[in-house]
């Protein structure tokens, strides 16, 4: 086992069996399964309109050069400029000195999912500038200093208790507030930072090769708070969220808000940075890092590419049980829950082989993806390359052929049972099978010996 997966090991160990955390877990799942219920009865034909967002997706992927070069043409044609960062490092970098070259010091950011996978904020932090997280899940998880736990629900981990005791902490209130009056909090707070902001930093639902445009949707209107009163404004974003035509955006937008908590399927806010909305009516200086970090490689991957289909609806983790039993933080990735999974093949092995078994193959996520992604197989697809790559799978070869020669033939069958039966062996796998579970015992008999033995009762 890797070094990350003996930590992953003990952390799955620890989360799975907290009764606290479990009973957060559930109450979230619960709550998932209510708003899911009438999602498809707001589409006339819903299956239709996800061949249609699948199909715009792979469009994109077909002719990615071509798509790529020509939204860069478009956005400098626009007025701003576009930086393109091999990986994580070079993305920290190139945000960082944009805010150095612009003299920024007081910085806004909103919620950023590939902020969290390359890790910005801990970067920025140590390199002593003054950011702010303006999204108010993400917010509150700051001031545990953990990163989000779900890319949709950053703090549904967190009860409202909890929240008010930090926030009585971190910022003198009574620890007593209720919900209304810690989001009176977190306003007075952040709406110092707006006013304040020279440089605000968000991520990008989509952005469109024919227009340069870019898109933007939020629940909160922290996003166009931080926009507008900022100079400078630097949209991180992966090359993955490219879509031929601003067209496509009304078939996507909807599916990506499909499992959204209001009733009407939608987020509160959408903006489409065009030319109009940031030359024109503004002096506002516009970056657009373009990341790839391992993306061209999981594009170069079949069929584990079409998981770049993902629009981050949040659906599939939502309802996966894996997921639901030990919560985000323990999967230690940007994206937890089925599509990190599949993701980290391409960061290698090292990367990817403790996440790889965390699947029940209930293919439950599938039903709920908008983007028809065949989820459970892609993580059956990584099983089979990490088992392939990994040196020290000899002993459970021999362990899974030996089980296997004795289920192929009865009489063998049985003995296997009473051997399984005995203390010894039970001791022997408990470690594996854990603590908190009851060994299961075989029957005395099996149903062929009961058959025998009743046959030849009768016969007599
Ligand atoms: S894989 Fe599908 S269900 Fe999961 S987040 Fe992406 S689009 Fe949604």
């Amino acid at each position: 086992m890797t070094e990350k997966g003996t930590i992953f090991s003990q952390n799955v160990k620890q989360t799975a069996f907290d009764s606290g955390h479990r009973k957060k877990m559930t109450a979230r799942y619960e709550f998932f399964l209510r708003v899911a219920e009438d999602c498809a009865n707001h589409y006339a034909n819903i299956n239709l309109e996800k061949s249609r967002a699948f199909n715009i997706r792979n469009k994109a992927f077909k002719y990615y050069d071509k798509y790529l070069v020509d939204f860069e043409t478009n956005v400098i044609n626009n007025g701003g400029s576009v930086r393109w960062a091999r990986d994580a490092e070079e993305a920290k970098y190139m945000i960082y000195n944009i805010l150095n070259d612009e003299k920024s010091k007081n910085i806004v950011k909103t919620k950023s999912i590939l902020a969290e996978e390359i890790g910005l904020m801990p970067f920025l932090e140590m390199k002593k500038m003054n950011v702010t997280e303006t999204d108010t899940g993400d917010f509150i998880c700051y001031q545990y200093n953990e990163r989000p736990s779900d890319p949709n629900h950053s703090a549904a981990h967190k009860t409202k208790e909890d929240i008010a005791e930090i926030y009585s902490e971190k910022f003198g209130v009574s620890d007593k507030l209720n919900a209304k009056q810690l989001m009176t909090v977190t306003r007075k707070v952040l709406n110092d930072k707006y006013l304040n902001a020279d440089a605000a930093i968000t991520g990008a639902d989509f952005f469109v090769a024919e227009t340069g445009d870019i898109i933007l949707s939020e629940d909160e209107g922290n996003v166009l708070k931080s926009i507008s009163n900022a100079d400078v404004h630097i949209v991180l974003v992966g090359i993955d969220k490219l879509v031929p035509y601003l067209d496509d955006i009304s078939v996507l937008l909807p599916l990506s808000s499909l499992y959204e908590v209001a009733n009407i399927r939608a987020k509160s806010y959408y903006t489409i940075l065009s030319k109009a909305t940031w030359v024109k009516s503004k002096h506002q200086k516009l970056y657009v890092v373009l990341v790839d970090n391992n993306r061209s490689t999981m594009l170069g991957k079949d069929p584990q590419r079409s998981i770049m289909t993902c629009i981050e609806c949040g659906g599939c983790h939502s309802v996966c049980p894996i997921y639901n039993t030990i919560g985000g933080h323990v999967y230690d990735n940007a994206f937890p829950g089925p599509v990190g999974v599949i993701q980290k093949i391409a960061d290698g092995y090292d990367e990817a082989a403790h996440l790889a078994t965390l699947c029940g193959s209930c293919h439950q996520c599938e039903e709920y993806c908008p983007m028809n992604i065949k989820i459970s197989d892609l993580i059956l697809r990584n099983r089979i390359e990490i088992a392939r790559e990994d040196g020290n799978l000899m002993g459970e070869k021999r362990v899974i052929n030996f089980i296997m020669k004795r289920v192929d033939n009865r009489k063998d069958m049985d003995k296997t049972k009473d051997f399984l039966n005995r203390l010894e062996l039970k001791q022997l796998i408990k470690k594996t099978w854990g603590v908190h579970r009851e060994m299961p015992t075989f029957a005395e008999k099996s149903f062929s010996e009961l058959y025998t033995t009743i046959i030849s009762e009768e016969s007599i």
